[in-house]
Order: structure tokens, then C-alpha cells, then sequence
């Protein structure tokens, strides 16, 4: 447990989270090869590989504004990712929370997004979370005279286009009007008065992103699921939350052997996660240009890569098996980037 306080003033925080060795791993008898020396330290310790011929390969230390261990519960995460950005929502900012990782690494456990689904661990997500304190905060004196209701949105974001899970996967049209805003047309936005009314649009979503399809993991680990929480204020948008649950991002060697169709999902995913973190360094930089337009993920998100009011976290997701090494120190260089600015 950490000594410092979660900061507000960040803008963009990330983060590391690792998870257990599961049982399938401990039967294969994989290695634990991650440990958190302290709270915001990453060790890999990979089997001594010959680089060349006089260096080997030695431990990899990271440094992020977080790291947190297999026994950290997701209330930890949340205090020191999301929790931070909530209040921001209600003075009209724009709040992002992105999980990214291998799939198989804890995203959707993290995210909270499985009510339904294979996750036996009742324990709430990030999803839950935020909801939570967005209702705490509604009925508070401050905020409580801005007389805002509250909307979710759920949509998934497959092979470059928008498909609304509110609404029997709809296809829809992202169009960018005159005033440079990118409009998804047409996506279902319920009000919600409960974080039970949120938990229940979440499950209607998780149902309507796997139905019909003959695996969980296989699909959520080739799109991006975006779940909204939207203040509006005399029916205009007042501030919005963004939680996104990305897709898996192991690709290389087994996109080269796969498919047509596999290999272009494979380079969609990976033009929208560098297209990710190409507008996340430009926020923390404060470029005044994004490149968002690069993909639809990044199309759909403008709002928080845009603007004065935007903050970002990044819980980035690692599997500590030796197995996952390749993929884990993929994650971290990755989370690295977005971090450095
Ligand atoms: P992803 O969404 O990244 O593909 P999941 O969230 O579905 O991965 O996690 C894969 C499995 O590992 C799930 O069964 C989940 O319950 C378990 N898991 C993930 N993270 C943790 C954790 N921090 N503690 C305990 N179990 C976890
Ligand atoms: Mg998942």
C-alpha cells in the first residue's frame, strides 16, 4: 500500500497491474518472473537470454506512477487511477480511463466488465467504481444545484467500426461536423439514476457483446469496448467519462500465419493503439495537434485528447508467467511511451 496520496493534478497517470499466476499456469509450472520491489516499480526477470556474444540479457526495471501487485484489490486501483478524475467530470472535463494488455492479463477483470461472463470474483470494477462516486457527488451541496442527469453508453469498436452494445450491436456512422466534433449518430444514451442502473446497462452490454459468438476472450481480445458515463445539463453535455476496455495487444508472429482476415484485424488493432498513444503523448505534451483522425478508436475518444479539461489514466495489465514475457515487456515499453513525455 502506497504512503502517497493519489495526485489530482495529473493529467495522464499510468500504471501497472499484475495479476496472479492462474491455475492453468501454476499447473504447467510457469514462472513468476514480475516483481513490484516498491509502488511504482516493475522487475522482469527473464530467464538469461545471450544477446550477442559477450552481453546477456539482465533484469528490466520500469518506473510508472503506479505498479501494483498480484494482491492488490481493483478499490486500490481505482484510488489511484480513475478516482482522481471523477470530480473533474462535474467542472465540465473530460475523463479517460484505458486498460490495456494482453489478453488473458486482467483488463476486463480490472474494468469490471464481466457480470456475466466466466468472472467469478464479485468484487466491483472500475466501472462500478466510477458510477459510485459520480452518484456520491451528485447529491453533494456543490454539485447538486447544477441539476445534471446522468447517461451511459456502451459501443464496441471492431475491425474500424462502431457497433452500439445498448442496441443489438448496431452499426453506426462516426461523422465529424462543422465544429470539428465527432458525432457517433445514433448511439443509444440511457439515463441512469443508480449505480444499479449502470451495472445493468454494463451486463445488457456484455450480453449483446457476446452473443453469437463461440468465445469471450476470442472476440473481446479483437475490440475495443467503450463504456461512457455522461453528465448532461439542460440536455447539453456537461462533462463525460470514457472507460475503455482495449483489445488485446499481442500480435506478430501468429498474425503472420493467420488468416486475411485475422491479419487485417491485427493491423487495425495495431494502427489504433499506436494512434492511442501517439494522441495521449500529444496531450501530456500539449501539442496543439492530435492525431486523432488516425483511427476510429482515437475518432471516437477526440474529446479526450482535445481541450483543456481532459485527463487520462493508463492501467496497464501485465500476466507474470515467464510465457507471457514476450508480450509483458511489450506492455510495459508500450506503457513507457505513453508515460514519457
Ligand atoms: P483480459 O480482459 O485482459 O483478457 P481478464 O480480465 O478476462 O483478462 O482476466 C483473465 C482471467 O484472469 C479471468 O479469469 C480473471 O478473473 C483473472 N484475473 C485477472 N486479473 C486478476 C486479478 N488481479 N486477480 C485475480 N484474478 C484475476
Ligand atoms: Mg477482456
Amino acid at each position: 500500500v502506497s504512503s502517497l496520496e493519489p495526485r489530482e493534478d495529473h493529467r495522464i497517470c499510468v500504471c501497472v497491474r499484475k495479476r496472479p499466476l492462474n491455475q492453468r499456469e501454476t499447473t504447467m509450472k510457469d514462472l513468476d518472473i514480475i516483481t513490484i520491489p516498491s509502488d511504482n516499480v516493475v522487475m522482469v526477470h527473464e530467464s538469461k537470454q545471450k544477446v550477442d556474444l559477450t552481453r546477456y540479457l539482465e533484469n528490466q526495471t520500469f518506473c510508472f506512477d503506479h505498479a501494483f501487485d498480484d494482491t492488490a484489490s481493483n478499490e486500490l486501483v481505482y484510488q489511484f487511477t480513475a478516482q482522481p478524475l471523477v470530480e473533474s467530470i462535474f467542472r465540465k472535463g473530460m475523463a479517460t480511463c484505458f486498460a490495456y494488455g494482453q489478453t488473458g492479463s486482467g483488463k476486463t477483470h480490472t474494468m469490471g466488465g464481466a457480470f456475466s461472463g466466466g468472472d467469478q470474483d464479485c468484487s466491483k470494477g472500475i466501472y462500478a467504481l466510477v458510477a459510485q462516486d459520480v452518484f456520491l457527488l451528485l447529491k453533494t451541496t456543490a454539485y447538486e444545484k447544477l441539476d445534471l442527469k446522468v447517461y451511459g453508453t456502451f459501443f464496441e469498436i471492431y475491425g474500424g467500426k462502431v457497433y452500439d452494445l445498448l442496441n443489438w450491436k448496431k452499426k453506426l456512422q462516426v461523422l465529424e461536423d462543422g465544429n470539428q466534433q465527432m458525432q457517433v449518430v445514433g448511439l443509444q444514451e440511457q439515463e441512469v439514476c443508480s449505480v444499479g442502473d449502470v451495472l445493468n446497462l454494463v451486463e445488457l452490454g456484455n450480453s449483446c457483446r457476446t452473443s453469437g459468438q463461440t468465445s469471450v476472450n476470442a472476440h473481446s481480445s479483437r475490440s475495443h469496448a467503450v463504456f461512457q458515463i455522461i453528465l448532461k445539463s439542460g440536455g447539453k453535455l456537461h462533462g463525460k467519462f470514457s472507460l475503455v476496455d482495449l483489445a488485446g495487444n499481442e500480435r506478430g508472429a501468429d498474425t503472420a500465419k493467420a488468416n486475411r482476415k485475422r491479419q487485417l484485424e491485427g493491423a487495425e488493432i495495431n494502427k489504433s493503439l499506436l494512434a492511442l498513444k501517439e494522441c495521449i503523448r500529444a496531450l501530456g505534451q500539449n501539442k496543439s495537434h492530435t492525431p486523432f483522425r488516425a483511427s476510429k478508436l482515437t475518432q471516437v475518444l477526440r474529446d479526450s485528447f482535445i481541450g483543456q479539461n481532459s485527463s487520462t489514466c493508463m492501467i496497464a495489465t501485465i500476466s507474470p508467467g515467464m510465457a507471457s514475457c514476450e508480450n509483458t515487456l511489450n506492455t510495459l515499453r508500450y506503457a513507457n511511451r505513453v508515460k514519457e513525455l
